[in-house]
């Protein structure tokens, strides 16, 4: 445990119980954000409201100010190549008033993320109010926000937030560089969006004002898929061609309310066909999520998304996590990310559509991890990648059979890992993310991590990993766990010391590699010793195939590595001659394979 996780426990905002402690405290604010995106300009401009509340014991002061999309800026630091249309001239701050004092602001030097330093510092238990107005350009090079194409925009990280101050690291003043993710406070906002007509915008929260922009017959059939099981097409592409979709104003304004949430972004479109549904995500109170796709039309795979989603959304809701779906709603957008953001998933169209239903699959996945249980991305990428991974392989199951998701689990999540014997592979999972690159960064977060929630769920069995894995997230959804929080509250939720697992997978430079050393006959009995090479908890199978053509099967879980985690020994009580003996992971691909196979 680091040192200041370590004063974190002393100072009781966290415990080693698995639960929040009585002091734990995360601070908060209120956005009022309102943004117009002007297509001819490809600006966006905006002006919002923030109320923030301070909430630690430490007075600030300081506030950090973030605005990722500054790493369009060419002279930011990024972890990777991009081209010259990625640039933009980033954020530029036309006024910024705290508690109605205006400040001197002048961004043009600022990264990702700035420092403002308050005229009368924070105090504890107090809030701030700022006012800010901003406009920034959208990129022409799109990834996870940009010009999707001439009248299509995804429109993320697109306002001035205030950068998490938490109790075990105070500022985030990690910069954004593209290949970590995120960490946000959880907040309330009332997001508005201004558009030329024609244009519809898809956001973050519920719509509430569709009959203010929406043409009748559009605005009915919205509300339609509120309820519906079957998908309505809420508006086709002759529709938005004919101007039948918004109200014909010169620009339309979209209102969109969320609370208690990480972030909100939104897309806008001229072209996009627009489809609906619902899924219903708690049976108990009958509670339905709307679930809405918007795509080109050529787009094939996207004329399925809202079907598939349905599904996603009532297999996580019932299965795995089988935590009621948190949110309102689930809208597809066709872009090129294949990324996450509350309540919305940017997508890339494929022509593999089971590809493309394990995306959204992972995608939506997120909803949980991170959006529900605010994990920090950046520092600790495997909280949430390694859950959405996991998820992805298990809904997998379901949907293609148990085969296809193995072996797709293998070839895009292991495969590439187990077989390359770089150190940077083997770096241990605990490492922090903005420390690792390229493949350590990669496995790290989603390969690795997630064989180690399903070694557990091996270990444990399903009935009592989900017992562990509910009271985790019952214990700190809505707030910000970290790794030490994450292991305790499984031992917690499973009644048992964990630990020496967790160490076995986090806090290693493991990897899977067994081997069958010996096999040896004396009496009425076989000693079969197999070494644990590469390290790692994991379960597997024992194949013993029999001369006489009869096959014995053992299942092993990870629990046979908690006394001896370099080797162990089977005593097979028999009088038949062993033709053979082998070793299987499964999913648990191993390094050497050869070795794991005995022949008599
Ligand atoms: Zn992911």
């Amino acid at each position: 445990m680091p040192r200041n996780i370590k004063i974190a426990v002393e100072k009781g905002t966290r415990t080693l119980d698995g639960i929040p402690g009585k002091n734990y405290w995360q601070n908060e604010g209120k956005y009022n954000i309102n943004v117009t995106v002007s297509p001819d300009t490809k600006i966006v401009s905006g002006m919002e409201k923030i109320v923030y509340s301070n909430n630690s014991p430490d007075t600030l002061k300081f506030l950090a100010i973030r605005f990722v999309n500054n790493v369009h800026k060419p002279e930011s630091p990024r972890n990777g190549q991009v081209s010259d249309d990625f640039f933009t001239t980033g954020l530029d701050i036309t006024s910024f008033a705290v508690n109605g004092e205006t400040y001197n602001i002048n961004s043009k030097n600022w990264g990702t993320v700035a420092g403002v330093r308050l005229k009368d510092p924070l105090l504890p238990h107090s809030s701030v109010e700022l006012n800010i107005a901003w406009n920034y350009p959208l990129s022409k090079q799109d990834g996870r926000e940009g010009q999707i194409d001439s009248t299509t925009f995804y429109v993320a990280y697109s306002y001035p937030r205030i950068s998490v101050y938490d109790d075990y690291n105070g500022w985030d003043f990690l910069p954004h560089t593209l290949g970590q993710e995120f960490y946000n406070d959880f907040n309330d906002y009332q997001l508005s969006v201004k558009v030329p007509k024609d244009y519809v915008v898809w956001g973050t929260g519920n719509l509430e004002n569709p009959d203010e922009v929406l043409q009748p017959t559009i605005a009915k059939r919205l509300k339609d898929s509120y309820v519906s099981n079957d998908v309505i097409h809420i508006a086709t592409l002759d529709e938005m061609k004919n101007h039948k979709v918004t109200v014909q104003n010169d620009w339309n304004t979209w209102r969109f309310n969320s609370q208690h949430i990480t972030d909100v972004c939104f897309a806008v479109s001229k072209n996009y066909v627009w489809d609906g549904a619902s899924a219903l995500v708690d049976a108990a109170t009958n509670r339905r999520a709307s679930v809405q796709a918007a795509y080109n039309d050529t787009a094939k795979d996207f004329h399925h998304y809202v079907k598939w989603a349905q599904h996603s959304l009532e297999y996580f809701s019932t299965k795995w996590p089988g935590v009621s779906f948190p949110f309102p709603k689930m809208t597809s957008f066709q872009g090129h990310a294949d990324m996450e953001y509350p309540m919305m998933v940017n997508d890339a169209t494929t022509k593999d559509l089971k590809f493309a239903e394990m995306v959204q699959d992972h995608e939506i996945a997120h909803s949980y991890f991170p959006f529900y249980m605010g994990t920090n991305e950046k520092r600790y990428a495997f909280m949430d990648e390694g859950w959405a991974t996991t998820f992805e392989y298990l809904i997998g199951q379901e949907e293609f059979g148990k085969a296809h998701a193995d072996s797709v689990y293998k070839m895009f999540r292991v495969k590439r890992y187990i077989t390359d014997p770089s150190t940077e592979e083997d770096q241990p999972i605990i490492s922090m993310s903005t420390q690792v690159s390229g493949a350590g960064y990669g496995n790290n977060s989603y390969g690795k991590a997630s064989l180690s929630y399903l070694a557990l769920k091996d270990m444990l069995g399903d009935s009592l990993f989900k017992k562990a894995l509910h009271f985790y997230m019952d214990k700190w959804h809505g707030k910000h766990p970290i790794p030490w929080d994450y292991f305790n509250a499984m031992s917690a939720g499973a009644g048992q010391n964990l630990n020496w697992f967790f160490k076995n997978w986090f806090f290693t430079n493991n990897y899977i590699d067994l081997k069958i050393d010996t096999v040896k006959r004396e009496n009425d009995f076989y000693t079969i010793t197999v070494k644990n090479v590469g390290g790692f908890a994991i379960p597997f199978d024992v194949k013993i195939v029999y001369v006489d053509g009869q096959v014995g099967l053992l299942h092993e879980s990870p629990a046979i590595w908690q006394k001896n985690e370099k080797q162990q020994v089977f005593k097979i009580s028999t009088t038949k001659i062993i033709k053979s003996v082998e070793l299987d992971g499964g999913i648990f691909m191993d390094y050497t394979p050869e070795d794991n196979r005995w022949q008599g």
